[in-house]
Protein backbone atom coordinates (compact mmCIF):
# COMPACT_ATOMS: atom_id res chain seq x y z
CA UNK A 1 0.00 0.00 0.00
CA UNK A 2 1.59 3.98 -1.13
CA UNK A 3 2.55 5.76 1.81
CA UNK A 4 1.08 9.28 1.82
CA UNK A 5 1.94 12.42 2.83
CA UNK A 6 0.02 13.25 6.37
CA UNK A 7 -1.10 16.70 5.49
CA UNK A 8 0.01 19.69 2.75
CA UNK A 9 -0.99 23.43 2.61
CA UNK A 10 -2.75 22.43 -0.81
CA UNK A 11 -3.92 19.36 -2.18
CA UNK A 12 -4.52 19.20 -5.97
CA UNK A 13 -6.82 16.66 -7.41
CA UNK A 14 -5.58 15.71 -11.13
CA UNK A 15 -2.63 15.43 -12.97
CA UNK A 16 -3.30 17.08 -16.30
CA UNK A 17 -2.46 20.40 -17.69
CA UNK A 18 -4.16 22.43 -15.61
CA UNK A 19 -3.04 20.66 -12.14
CA UNK A 20 0.11 20.70 -13.36
CA UNK A 21 0.42 24.46 -13.85
CA UNK A 22 -1.07 24.93 -10.62
CA UNK A 23 1.26 22.68 -8.66
CA UNK A 24 3.89 24.34 -10.13
CA UNK A 25 2.98 28.30 -8.98
CA UNK A 26 1.73 26.75 -6.01
CA UNK A 27 5.21 25.43 -5.11
CA UNK A 28 7.03 27.99 -6.36
CA UNK A 29 5.14 30.76 -4.61
CA UNK A 30 6.57 28.46 -1.68
CA UNK A 31 3.08 26.83 -0.82
CA UNK A 32 3.48 22.80 0.21
CA UNK A 33 1.69 20.85 -2.47
CA UNK A 34 0.44 17.42 -2.80
CA UNK A 35 -0.93 16.26 -6.58
CA UNK A 36 -2.81 13.26 -6.30
CA UNK A 37 -4.08 11.32 -9.46
CA UNK A 38 -5.97 8.64 -9.76
CA UNK A 39 -4.49 7.03 -12.90
CA UNK A 40 -1.28 8.38 -14.44
CA UNK A 41 0.18 11.89 -14.93
CA UNK A 42 -1.95 13.30 -18.02
CA UNK A 43 -4.57 10.42 -17.89
CA UNK A 44 -7.42 12.57 -18.54
CA UNK A 45 -8.05 14.68 -21.48
CA UNK A 46 -4.86 15.96 -21.22
CA UNK A 47 -3.18 13.37 -23.40
CA UNK A 48 -6.15 13.06 -25.80
CA UNK A 49 -6.16 16.57 -27.30
CA UNK A 50 -4.02 19.14 -29.35
CA UNK A 51 -2.25 21.70 -27.97
CA UNK A 52 -2.97 24.82 -29.73
CA UNK A 53 -2.84 28.07 -27.61
CA UNK A 54 -5.05 30.53 -29.23
CA UNK A 55 -6.67 34.19 -29.04
CA UNK A 56 -7.87 34.25 -32.39
CA UNK A 57 -10.88 31.61 -31.44
CA UNK A 58 -12.14 33.48 -28.86
CA UNK A 59 -14.81 35.77 -28.66
CA UNK A 60 -14.71 39.65 -26.55
CA UNK A 61 -15.51 38.84 -23.19
CA UNK A 62 -13.93 36.93 -20.02
CA UNK A 63 -12.39 34.02 -21.72
CA UNK A 64 -10.21 36.02 -24.33
CA UNK A 65 -8.69 38.32 -21.19
CA UNK A 66 -7.89 34.61 -19.50
CA UNK A 67 -6.14 33.40 -23.00
CA UNK A 68 -4.14 36.99 -23.47
CA UNK A 69 -3.39 36.28 -19.82
CA UNK A 70 -1.98 32.72 -20.39
CA UNK A 71 -0.12 33.55 -23.65
CA UNK A 72 1.60 36.26 -21.58
CA UNK A 73 2.43 33.82 -18.92
CA UNK A 74 3.56 31.20 -21.15
CA UNK A 75 5.93 33.75 -23.08
CA UNK A 76 7.22 35.62 -20.10
CA UNK A 77 7.35 33.81 -16.88
CA UNK A 78 7.75 30.58 -18.87
CA UNK A 79 10.30 31.63 -21.62
CA UNK A 80 13.28 29.89 -20.17
CA UNK A 81 11.30 26.27 -20.64
CA UNK A 82 9.80 27.24 -23.58
CA UNK A 83 11.85 24.01 -25.56
CA UNK A 84 10.86 21.38 -23.19
CA UNK A 85 7.10 21.95 -24.23
CA UNK A 86 8.00 22.58 -28.05
CA UNK A 87 6.27 25.85 -27.50
CA UNK A 88 6.26 27.55 -30.92
CA UNK A 89 4.65 30.73 -32.10
CA UNK A 90 2.99 29.27 -35.35
CA UNK A 91 0.61 32.00 -36.14
CA UNK A 92 -3.17 30.93 -37.21
CA UNK A 93 -4.97 31.04 -39.97
CA UNK A 94 -8.99 31.69 -40.23
CA UNK A 95 -10.61 31.14 -43.79
CA UNK A 96 -13.86 32.16 -44.76
CA UNK A 97 -16.16 30.30 -47.81
CA UNK A 98 -17.69 33.32 -48.75
CA UNK A 99 -18.36 37.25 -48.58
CA UNK A 100 -20.63 36.79 -45.60
CA UNK A 101 -17.90 35.23 -43.91
CA UNK A 102 -15.27 37.14 -44.61
CA UNK A 103 -17.27 40.16 -42.82
CA UNK A 104 -17.55 38.18 -39.87
CA UNK A 105 -14.49 37.67 -39.01
CA UNK A 106 -13.53 41.77 -40.38
CA UNK A 107 -15.73 42.42 -37.46
CA UNK A 108 -14.57 39.63 -34.99
CA UNK A 109 -11.08 41.30 -35.74
CA UNK A 110 -11.73 45.09 -35.35
CA UNK A 111 -13.12 44.06 -31.78
CA UNK A 112 -10.35 42.00 -30.97
CA UNK A 113 -7.52 44.72 -32.12
CA UNK A 114 -9.28 47.00 -30.13
CA UNK A 115 -7.52 44.30 -27.46
CA UNK A 116 -4.15 44.84 -28.55
CA UNK A 117 -4.54 41.32 -30.17
CA UNK A 118 -2.63 41.16 -34.11
CA UNK A 119 -4.66 40.48 -36.63
CA UNK A 120 -4.69 41.05 -40.51
CA UNK A 121 -7.92 40.53 -42.55
CA UNK A 122 -6.60 38.78 -45.57
CA UNK A 123 -9.38 40.13 -48.50
CA UNK A 124 -8.31 37.83 -50.97
CA UNK A 125 -7.37 33.92 -51.51
CA UNK A 126 -4.43 34.47 -53.17
CA UNK A 127 -3.55 36.65 -49.97
CA UNK A 128 -4.26 33.39 -47.57
CA UNK A 129 -2.08 31.28 -50.45
CA UNK A 130 0.53 33.57 -49.88
CA UNK A 131 0.94 32.07 -46.01
CA UNK A 132 -0.84 28.68 -46.99
CA UNK A 133 0.05 27.87 -50.77
CA UNK A 134 -2.07 24.66 -50.60
CA UNK A 135 -5.11 26.06 -49.38
CA UNK A 136 -8.52 25.66 -51.26
CA UNK A 137 -8.34 28.68 -53.96
CA UNK A 138 -12.44 28.42 -53.91
CA UNK A 139 -12.34 30.13 -50.37
CA UNK A 140 -13.13 33.51 -50.08
CA UNK A 141 -10.15 34.78 -47.76
CA UNK A 142 -9.26 35.03 -44.22
CA UNK A 143 -7.64 36.26 -41.55
CA UNK A 144 -4.21 35.83 -39.93
CA UNK A 145 -3.24 35.99 -36.08
CA UNK A 146 0.51 35.95 -35.47
CA UNK A 147 0.41 35.19 -31.71
CA UNK A 148 -1.78 31.82 -32.28
CA UNK A 149 0.95 29.69 -30.70
CA UNK A 150 0.97 25.70 -30.04
CA UNK A 151 2.66 23.19 -27.08
CA UNK A 152 3.06 19.49 -27.22
CA UNK A 153 0.57 19.18 -23.90
CA UNK A 154 1.79 16.10 -23.09
CA UNK A 155 5.30 16.98 -22.44
CA UNK A 156 3.88 20.66 -21.04
CA UNK A 157 2.11 18.48 -18.06
CA UNK A 158 5.03 16.30 -17.61
CA UNK A 159 7.37 18.90 -17.12
CA UNK A 160 5.48 21.57 -15.35
CA UNK A 161 5.09 18.68 -12.72
CA UNK A 162 8.64 17.93 -12.68
CA UNK A 163 9.50 21.38 -12.05
CA UNK A 164 7.06 21.58 -9.41
CA UNK A 165 8.86 18.37 -7.73
CA UNK A 166 11.81 20.98 -7.76
CA UNK A 167 10.16 23.43 -6.02
CA UNK A 168 9.44 20.80 -2.96
CA UNK A 169 6.15 19.11 -4.71
CA UNK A 170 4.61 15.47 -3.96
CA UNK A 171 2.73 13.90 -7.24
CA UNK A 172 1.09 10.39 -5.79
CA UNK A 173 -0.29 8.72 -8.92
CA UNK A 174 -2.76 5.68 -8.85
CA UNK A 175 -4.18 7.21 -5.77
CA UNK A 176 -7.98 8.01 -6.34
CA UNK A 177 -9.51 10.63 -4.16
CA UNK A 178 -12.76 9.48 -2.71
CA UNK A 179 -13.94 11.76 -0.16
CA UNK A 180 -13.66 15.26 0.87
CA UNK A 181 -13.11 15.90 4.61
CA UNK A 182 -14.86 18.67 5.73
CA UNK A 183 -15.40 19.99 9.84
CA UNK A 184 -17.34 23.19 10.77
CA UNK A 185 -18.21 23.77 7.64
CA UNK A 186 -14.37 23.95 6.42
CA UNK A 187 -12.76 21.79 4.35
CA UNK A 188 -9.62 19.70 6.13
CA UNK A 189 -8.42 17.16 4.09
CA UNK A 190 -8.93 14.63 1.53
CA UNK A 191 -9.91 10.85 1.94
CA UNK A 192 -8.18 9.00 -0.53
CA UNK A 193 -7.75 4.82 -1.50
CA UNK A 194 -4.22 5.22 0.35
CA UNK A 195 -5.75 7.19 3.29
CA UNK A 196 -6.59 10.33 4.85
CA UNK A 197 -4.83 13.02 4.31
CA UNK A 198 -5.08 16.89 6.19
CA UNK A 199 -4.95 20.14 4.05
CA UNK A 200 -6.47 23.39 5.13
CA UNK A 201 -7.22 23.71 1.17
CA UNK A 202 -8.14 21.38 -1.92
CA UNK A 203 -8.41 22.24 -5.45
CA UNK A 204 -10.31 20.41 -7.76
CA UNK A 205 -8.44 19.99 -11.26
CA UNK A 206 -10.34 17.13 -12.41
CA UNK A 207 -11.15 18.08 -15.66
CA UNK A 208 -14.44 16.69 -17.58
CA UNK A 209 -14.88 14.51 -14.02
CA UNK A 210 -15.10 17.68 -11.73
CA UNK A 211 -18.46 17.72 -11.34
CA UNK A 212 -17.75 14.27 -9.57
CA UNK A 213 -14.90 15.76 -7.18
CA UNK A 214 -17.61 18.95 -6.10
CA UNK A 215 -20.24 16.43 -5.44
CA UNK A 216 -17.73 14.70 -2.99
CA UNK A 217 -18.20 17.82 -1.15
CA UNK A 218 -22.09 18.46 -1.56
CA UNK A 219 -21.45 21.10 -4.05
CA UNK A 220 -23.12 21.64 -6.88
CA UNK A 221 -20.78 21.98 -10.68
CA UNK A 222 -21.98 21.50 -13.86
CA UNK A 223 -18.89 20.58 -15.70
CA UNK A 224 -20.07 18.05 -18.41
CA UNK A 225 -17.96 15.81 -21.03
CA UNK A 226 -18.36 17.25 -24.68
CA UNK A 227 -15.94 14.62 -26.86
CA UNK A 228 -14.16 15.39 -29.39
CA UNK A 229 -12.32 13.39 -31.99
CA UNK A 230 -8.62 13.88 -33.74
CA UNK A 231 -7.71 12.40 -37.37
CA UNK A 232 -3.94 11.85 -37.90
CA UNK A 233 -2.81 11.19 -41.74
CA UNK A 234 -0.02 9.02 -42.90
CA UNK A 235 3.31 11.73 -43.41
CA UNK A 236 2.75 13.32 -46.58
CA UNK A 237 4.99 15.37 -48.48
CA UNK A 238 2.51 18.47 -48.01
CA UNK A 239 3.07 21.19 -45.92
CA UNK A 240 0.37 23.12 -43.82
CA UNK A 241 2.24 25.90 -42.00
CA UNK A 242 -0.22 27.08 -39.53
CA UNK A 243 -3.26 26.19 -37.63
CA UNK A 244 -5.79 26.79 -40.24
CA UNK A 245 -9.53 26.83 -39.65
CA UNK A 246 -12.49 27.72 -40.69
CA UNK A 247 -14.59 30.76 -39.28
CA UNK A 248 -17.62 28.67 -38.58
CA UNK A 249 -15.17 26.92 -35.65
CA UNK A 250 -15.61 29.98 -33.44
CA UNK A 251 -20.00 29.51 -33.62
CA UNK A 252 -19.40 25.71 -33.13
CA UNK A 253 -16.91 26.34 -29.96
CA UNK A 254 -19.46 28.77 -28.37
CA UNK A 255 -22.36 26.44 -29.36
CA UNK A 256 -24.16 24.70 -26.49
CA UNK A 257 -26.02 21.92 -28.96
CA UNK A 258 -25.40 18.49 -27.54
CA UNK A 259 -25.35 16.87 -30.93
CA UNK A 260 -22.55 16.30 -33.28
CA UNK A 261 -21.06 19.49 -34.81
CA UNK A 262 -17.80 19.61 -37.25
CA UNK A 263 -16.14 22.30 -38.42
CA UNK A 264 -12.33 22.17 -40.20
CA UNK A 265 -9.24 22.68 -38.42
CA UNK A 266 -6.12 21.57 -39.62
CA UNK A 267 -2.38 21.59 -38.77
CA UNK A 268 0.90 20.50 -39.77
CA UNK A 269 3.18 18.53 -37.90
CA UNK A 270 7.03 18.25 -38.31
CA UNK A 271 6.90 14.45 -38.27
CA UNK A 272 4.86 15.43 -41.87
CA UNK A 273 1.52 13.85 -39.88
CA UNK A 274 -1.50 16.24 -40.77
CA UNK A 275 -3.83 16.55 -37.69
CA UNK A 276 -7.71 17.18 -38.51
CA UNK A 277 -10.09 18.43 -36.42
CA UNK A 278 -12.86 19.15 -34.48
CA UNK A 279 -16.01 17.50 -33.66
CA UNK A 280 -18.00 18.15 -30.72
CA UNK A 281 -20.68 16.49 -29.32
CA UNK A 282 -22.21 15.47 -25.85
CA UNK A 283 -22.24 11.90 -25.16
CA UNK A 284 -21.44 11.31 -21.51
CA UNK A 285 -18.19 9.15 -21.32
CA UNK A 286 -18.67 7.19 -24.28
CA UNK A 287 -15.02 6.44 -25.42
CA UNK A 288 -16.44 4.53 -28.31
CA UNK A 289 -15.25 4.86 -32.17
CA UNK A 290 -17.46 7.07 -34.29
CA UNK A 291 -17.17 6.82 -37.93
CA UNK A 292 -19.70 9.28 -38.33
CA UNK A 293 -17.35 12.21 -36.45
CA UNK A 294 -14.03 11.39 -38.34
CA UNK A 295 -15.51 10.69 -42.00
CA UNK A 296 -17.02 14.44 -41.35
CA UNK A 297 -13.88 15.74 -40.01
CA UNK A 298 -11.36 14.32 -43.00
CA UNK A 299 -14.97 15.40 -45.39
CA UNK A 300 -14.75 19.23 -43.62
CA UNK A 301 -10.99 19.37 -43.88
CA UNK A 302 -10.65 18.26 -47.60
CA UNK A 303 -12.45 21.82 -48.02
CA UNK A 304 -9.55 23.73 -46.74
CA UNK A 305 -7.12 21.18 -48.37
CA UNK A 306 -8.26 19.18 -51.24
CA UNK A 307 -4.90 18.23 -52.34
CA UNK A 308 -5.22 16.13 -49.16
CA UNK A 309 -7.61 13.77 -50.90
CA UNK A 310 -6.37 10.54 -51.18
CA UNK A 311 -4.25 10.65 -48.23
CA UNK A 312 -4.69 7.70 -45.80
CA UNK A 313 -5.82 7.92 -42.43
CA UNK A 314 -3.04 6.51 -39.83
CA UNK A 315 -5.34 6.83 -36.61
CA UNK A 316 -7.89 8.88 -34.97
CA UNK A 317 -8.38 9.60 -31.10
CA UNK A 318 -10.79 10.80 -28.82
CA UNK A 319 -11.25 12.85 -25.32
CA UNK A 320 -13.73 14.81 -23.34
CA UNK A 321 -13.49 18.67 -23.30
CA UNK A 322 -14.13 19.75 -19.47
CA UNK A 323 -17.35 21.64 -20.74
CA UNK A 324 -19.77 24.40 -18.29
CA UNK A 325 -22.63 25.31 -19.68
CA UNK A 326 -21.75 29.18 -20.06
CA UNK A 327 -18.51 28.09 -21.95
CA UNK A 328 -16.55 29.29 -18.82
CA UNK A 329 -14.05 27.72 -16.45
CA UNK A 330 -14.83 27.97 -12.79
CA UNK A 331 -11.49 29.51 -11.14
CA UNK A 332 -10.83 30.01 -7.12
CA UNK A 333 -12.24 29.71 -4.09
CA UNK A 334 -15.71 28.29 -3.28
CA UNK A 335 -17.79 30.57 -1.56
CA UNK A 336 -19.68 27.85 -0.47
CA UNK A 337 -17.33 25.55 1.39
CA UNK A 338 -14.20 27.87 2.75
CA UNK A 339 -10.84 25.45 2.05
CA UNK A 340 -12.61 24.08 -1.66
CA UNK A 341 -10.97 25.96 -4.61
CA UNK A 342 -11.73 25.21 -8.18
CA UNK A 343 -9.64 25.22 -11.68
CA UNK A 344 -12.13 23.45 -13.95
CA UNK A 345 -14.26 23.18 -16.97
CA UNK A 346 -12.02 25.26 -19.68
CA UNK A 347 -13.40 23.18 -22.34
CA UNK A 348 -11.18 23.78 -25.37
CA UNK A 349 -8.61 25.77 -24.42
CA UNK A 350 -7.02 23.67 -20.94
CA UNK A 351 -4.23 23.71 -22.43
CA UNK A 352 -3.94 26.72 -23.61
CA UNK A 353 -5.29 28.53 -20.48
CA UNK A 354 -3.33 26.15 -18.10
CA UNK A 355 -0.57 28.36 -16.85
CA UNK A 356 -2.38 31.48 -16.33
CA UNK A 357 -5.18 29.57 -14.53
CA UNK A 358 -2.32 27.92 -12.64
CA UNK A 359 -0.84 31.56 -11.80
CA UNK A 360 -4.29 33.54 -10.91
CA UNK A 361 -5.13 30.64 -8.54
CA UNK A 362 -1.31 30.30 -6.41
CA UNK A 363 -1.90 34.31 -6.05
CA UNK A 364 -5.14 33.35 -4.42
CA UNK A 365 -4.03 30.58 -2.23
CA UNK A 366 -1.04 32.75 -1.10
CA UNK A 367 -3.53 35.59 0.34
CA UNK A 368 -2.31 37.58 -3.13
CA UNK A 369 -4.97 39.57 -5.34
CA UNK A 370 -4.87 37.83 -8.52
CA UNK A 371 -3.58 39.28 -11.57
CA UNK A 372 -7.21 39.13 -13.58
CA UNK A 373 -10.34 39.51 -11.72
CA UNK A 374 -11.86 36.37 -10.73
CA UNK A 375 -15.42 37.17 -10.58
CA UNK A 376 -16.39 36.14 -14.41
CA UNK A 377 -15.09 32.50 -13.00
CA UNK A 378 -16.86 31.96 -9.64
CA UNK A 379 -17.43 28.46 -9.04
CA UNK A 380 -20.84 29.01 -7.83
CA UNK A 381 -22.34 31.45 -10.20
CA UNK A 382 -23.78 28.30 -12.44
CA UNK A 383 -25.83 27.27 -9.05
CA UNK A 384 -26.70 31.09 -8.67
CA UNK A 385 -28.17 30.43 -12.22
CA UNK A 386 -29.75 27.47 -11.71
CA UNK A 387 -31.50 28.96 -9.46
CA UNK A 388 -32.77 32.15 -10.79
C1 LIG B 1 -9.96 16.48 -29.29
C2 LIG B 1 -9.55 17.57 -28.34
C3 LIG B 1 -8.71 18.58 -28.80
C4 LIG B 1 -8.32 19.61 -27.94
N1 LIG B 1 -7.46 20.57 -28.38
C5 LIG B 1 -7.07 21.56 -27.56
C6 LIG B 1 -6.17 22.56 -28.01
O1 LIG B 1 -5.72 22.55 -29.15
N2 LIG B 1 -5.81 23.54 -27.13
C7 LIG B 1 -6.30 23.58 -25.85
O2 LIG B 1 -5.95 24.51 -25.13
N3 LIG B 1 -7.14 22.64 -25.39
C8 LIG B 1 -7.54 21.63 -26.21
N4 LIG B 1 -8.42 20.69 -25.77
C9 LIG B 1 -8.95 20.82 -24.41
C10 LIG B 1 -7.93 20.36 -23.37
O3 LIG B 1 -7.44 19.09 -23.73
C11 LIG B 1 -8.58 20.30 -21.97
O4 LIG B 1 -9.24 21.53 -21.69
C12 LIG B 1 -7.50 20.05 -20.91
O5 LIG B 1 -6.71 18.92 -21.23
C13 LIG B 1 -8.16 19.85 -19.55
O6 LIG B 1 -7.11 19.63 -18.63
P1 LIG B 1 -7.43 19.30 -17.11
O7 LIG B 1 -6.15 19.23 -16.40
O8 LIG B 1 -8.49 20.24 -16.62
O9 LIG B 1 -8.17 17.86 -17.19
P2 LIG B 1 -7.54 16.41 -17.42
O10 LIG B 1 -6.36 16.42 -18.29
O11 LIG B 1 -8.68 15.53 -17.83
O12 LIG B 1 -7.04 16.02 -15.97
C14 LIG B 1 -7.94 15.68 -14.92
C15 LIG B 1 -7.31 14.56 -14.14
O13 LIG B 1 -8.09 14.32 -12.96
C16 LIG B 1 -7.96 12.95 -12.67
N5 LIG B 1 -9.03 12.56 -11.74
C17 LIG B 1 -10.36 12.53 -11.97
N6 LIG B 1 -11.01 12.11 -10.89
C18 LIG B 1 -10.08 11.86 -9.94
C19 LIG B 1 -10.14 11.37 -8.60
N7 LIG B 1 -11.31 11.06 -8.00
N8 LIG B 1 -8.98 11.23 -7.90
C20 LIG B 1 -7.79 11.55 -8.49
N9 LIG B 1 -7.68 11.99 -9.75
C21 LIG B 1 -8.82 12.14 -10.47
C22 LIG B 1 -8.08 12.29 -14.04
O14 LIG B 1 -7.56 10.97 -14.02
C23 LIG B 1 -7.28 13.24 -14.91
O15 LIG B 1 -5.93 12.83 -15.08
C24 LIG B 1 -8.81 19.64 -26.60
C25 LIG B 1 -9.64 18.60 -26.14
C26 LIG B 1 -9.99 17.58 -27.01
C27 LIG B 1 -10.88 16.48 -26.48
Amino acid sequence: MRTIPPRADVVIIGAGVVGAATAYFAAASGLDVVVVERGTIAAGTSSRCEGNILVSDKEVGPELELSLYSQRVWREDLAEFAGLWEFEAKGGVVVASGSAGLAGLRTLAQHQAGLGIRVEVIDSIAGVAELEPSINRDLAGGAYYPDDAQVQPLLATHHLLRLARGHGATVLTGTEVTGILVERDQVTGVETAAGRMSAPAVVNCAGAWSGEIAALANVHLPVLPRRGFVLVTEPVPITVHHKVYAAEYVGDVASSDAGLQVSPVVEGTPSGTILMGASRERVGFDASFSAEAVARIAASGLQLFPVLRGVRAQRAYSGFRPYCPDHLPSIGADARLPGLWHAAGHEGAGVGLSVGTGKLLAQGLTGRTPDLDLTPFRPERLAEVAAA
